[in-house]
């Protein structure tokens, strides 16, 4: 049997960084060493950081010493003050792409321009980005709000880095028809689109694909589903012990792929089903 992984299978350079940051700061520091927020949606990564003295918290205030970590979504100028006032450690792990965003941000805000993030109101990383611009953002996911837009000031625009393209693009036609001055920033980070459109490429060539990731995770469902496009032998599985090896003959070719929380180890005893024997 023929095995391919994907080379774009698992943690994206920013998530990598960030849980390797972590790592180093259980070995540099000593506790007690809080992560503000989980580090990522995978529950043997926060276990085995808890082991290592690295724990989540969700409340700064109720932090009085130790070593904060920020993860790759980051978080609002605020919380850095709060934690430099606290005088706490900070480990500062946000994403070096979400940090040029919020660079973006408090520049043009103190050049007097109103910011319109593109992007969901929810969601951490706009939350932090926003707080980058005394949490004055316009945040916008949806093109009739854009065309109903209104702004007193120059207006600069960015992007949530996950967000959809087609949304940008509407979203920043729409405001540039009544502000055709504004600043466009695609601040959009290409490794999501990526992991997916390498996915579907696999899926074309392959009988099969694994596809290793939270059953809970939005973006390995949605890794599947694109896969499913192309091979109806999609597995979904979230480690090794999911794998019923019975189910692949000897001439097949199969594809492997994993969603951005996937730890590489758990990649790694994947592949060493077909590997080690
Ligand atoms: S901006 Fe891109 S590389 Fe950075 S954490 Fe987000 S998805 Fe990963």
């Amino acid at each position: 049997m023929k095995v391919i992984l994907a080379k774009s299978a698992g943690f994206c350079f920013g998530v990598d960084r960030a849980v390797n940051k972590a790592m180093d700061a259980a070995k540099a520091y000593g506790s007690p060493i809080y992560t503000y927020g989980e580090l990522i949606h995978n529950r043997t990564v926060v276990e085995e950081l808890e082991n290592m003295g690295v724990f989540v918290t969700d409340d700064i205030d109720s932090v009085s010493e130790g070593t904060i970590i920020i993860r790759s979504h980051g978080v609002g100028k605020d919380v850095f003050e709060k934690i430099s006032e606290k005088g706490l450690t900070l480990v500062d792990a946000t994403c070096p792409k979400v940090k040029s965003v919020q660079n973006k941000v408090e520049k043009y805000h103190n050049m007097g321009y109103n910011i319109v993030i593109v992007g969901d109101c929810t969601h951490p990383e706009v939350i932090g980005v926003n707080g980058w611009c005394e949490n004055s953002a316009s945040i916008i996911d949806d093109p009739v709000k854009a065309k109903m837009y209104t702004s007193e000031k120059p207006v600069c625009i960015v992007a949530q880095t996950t967000i959809i393209k087609d949304m940008f693009d509407e979203v920043s036609s729409e405001i540039l028809k009544n502000y055709p001055d504004s600043i466009v920033f695609n601040t959009i980070c290409l490794a999501t689109r990526d992991r997916q459109s390498e996915a579907e490429e696999l899926a074309k060539v392959c009988d099969a694909m694994i596809v290793i990731g939270g059953k809970n995770s939005s973006n390995t469902k949605k890794l599947a589903d694109l896969c499913s496009i192309h091979t109806d032998r999609v597995y979904l599985i979230e480690s090794a012990d999911d794998i019923n090896k019975e189910v692949f003959c000897d001439d097949d070719t199969v594809g492997i792929t994993a969603g951005a929380s996937t730890p590489s180890q758990v990649i790694s005893e994947v592949l060493g089903l077909w590997t080690t024997q």
